[in-house]
């Protein structure tokens, strides 16, 4: 036999049932942002290399160490999507979106790369909802971008992860924070390895995750300290729009993150049941990236939620699996002649807007049935010589036993007899749902002689 050829190692796949809870995840998270004005961007998975050295920044480890860059066929260096926000502004450059008034508010949702370790929680290609608010400075944007994820993970019953937020200030102040925490960092007992890092960049070391740098870095000189007026200013703001806002946070003085780009404030969504990769989503303003890239002088802030992430938080705070998304109605034909007839019924169904699939591949009553009850549907309608010679399909709802007929011959009248099924399945549910007593195929069978 020919060897099996396997996934990848480290990508996020996903497979039914799976899928389901990845699709309902990533829809809940855009539906907020499609509430609040945010229109969608569609973006290729593989860019220039330069706009991410130019936008995210060659001395972060995004760029420098987890790139997936390749030279295409024509010798030009191209590299898969590590982060949205580069591919966004660029787009919106080139596309001239700033011309139909600002700010330009767009979200974006797909698969990005990064050839990191893969370990539970960090892939190496991996989805995002994201979004970005492109044009103003106005710190209201800030908290609504903020607000908007919130809003999104909350929608997905997540209760259990805290916000922080900080505010890098502006960039003309870093230098001089950077001249104090490389001296504060030259006295501290630090690895070689961790010594040539913050060699490159001192702030990188502030979002160390291991415990003995953490504790060697509480008296580090905090950025807070050195930002100007104007950028407190605007970080108070955005605090004061999200207390307005009703967004609990925290302030994490020494909250930074691995792009170049975030100037003032930064922040970023942590859930303590997610193990060493808490971070279910994270963004912050932008002020010089779109003029790095060629645009006008404009500032932006956005925000990018990890899928996988965010569903991790949902099975660790044990959140109730997404409505299965099957058909309601599996059609069974037994026969030639019948599945001829239910092939074309089935059709009308699902015009009708019915979620319908039928048993193919020939198979016996039994088979069918079997299909149809895997097929999680509510109603199996069944069809075989005795129907065909009656005039009318045999309608069983699968949950009580209950059954009905449906005209096979009357193609609009078939429609609304499985309708009308349906509705009555779904009354009963919520019937029962209001009494407390779960629906009993004899309590049904009394109903169906009452109607
Ligand atoms: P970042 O731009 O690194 O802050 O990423 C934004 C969000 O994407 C993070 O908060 C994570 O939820 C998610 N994320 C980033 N990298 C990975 C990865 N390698 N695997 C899975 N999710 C990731």
């Amino acid at each position: 036999m020919p060897e099996r050829i396997h996934a990848p190692k480290g990508v996020a796949e996903y497979v039914p049932p799976e899928s389901t809870r990845f699709l309902h995840t990533r829809r809940t998270l855009i539906e907020p942002l499609v509430n609040a004005g945010y229109r969608c961007i569609e973006l290729p998975v593989f860019e220039d290399t330069s706009l991410y050295v130019r936008g995210v920044g060659e001395g972060t480890d995004i760029v420098g160490k987890e790139m997936y860059t390749f030279e295409d066929r024509g010798g030009r260096s191209i590299s898969l999507r590590p982060e949205g926000t580069a591919g966004v502004v660029r787009s919106m450059i080139e596309h001239g979106l700033a011309r139909g008034g600002l700010p330009v508010k767009l979200w974006y949702a797909g698969p990005f790369f990064r050839a990191e370790r893969p370990q539970r929680g960090r892939y190496r290609q991996f989805n995002q909802v994201g979004m970005e608010a492109i044009g103003y400075d106005d710190p209201a944007l800030d908290a609504e971008v903020i607000a908007l994820t919130d809003a999104g993970l909350r929608a997905l019953g997540l209760t259990g992860f805290r916000l922080l937020v900080n505010s890098l200030g502006d960039v003309a102040e870093r230098p001089a924070y950077r001249d104090q925490l490389t001296e504060f960092i030259k006295g501290l007992d630090l690895d070689q390895e961790t010594l040539r890092r913050a060699e490159l960049n001192p702030l990188r070391l502030l979002d160390d995750k291991r415990r003995e740098v953490k504790a060697l870095l509480a008296d580090a000189p905090v950025l807070r300290d050195f930002i100007s007026a104007e950028a407190r200013a605007h970080h108070d703001q955005v605090c004061e729009y999200l207390t307005v806002l009703g967004v609990a946070f925290e302030e994490d003085p020494k909250l930074v993150r691995g792009l170049d780009y975030y100037t003032r404030t930064t922040f970023e969504f942590v859930h303590e049941g997610l193990g060493s990769q808490s971070a279910i989503g994270g963004g912050g303003r932008f002020d010089g990236l779109v003029a790095d890239l060629g645009g006008d002088d404009m500032s932006g802030v956005g925000c990018a939620i990890g899928i996988e992430r965010a569903m991790l938080a949902c099975r660790a705070e044990a959140l109730a699996d997404p409505p299965a998304g099957r058909v309601d109605v599996f059609l069974v034909p037994v026969g030639g002649e019948a599945k001829r007839s239910l092939v074309r019924l089935l059709a009308a169904l699902r015009r009708a807007g019915v979620r319908a699939d039928l048993a193919y591949g020939d198979r016996s009553m039994k088979g069918g049935m079997r299909a149809a009850d895997r097929s999680g549907a509510e109603l199996a309608v069944i069809v075989g010589e005795r129907e065909l010679a009656d005039g009318s399909a045999m309608v069983k709802h699968m949950s009580t036993g209950v059954q009905a007929t449906a005209p096979v011959g009357d193609v609009g009248g078939f429609v609304r007899a499985v309708q009308g099924e349906l509705a009555r399945s779904k009354e009963s549910v919520a019937s029962s749902a209001r009494t407390g007593e779960s629906a009993t195929a004899d309590g049904n069978e009394m109903d169906q002689e009452a109607r």
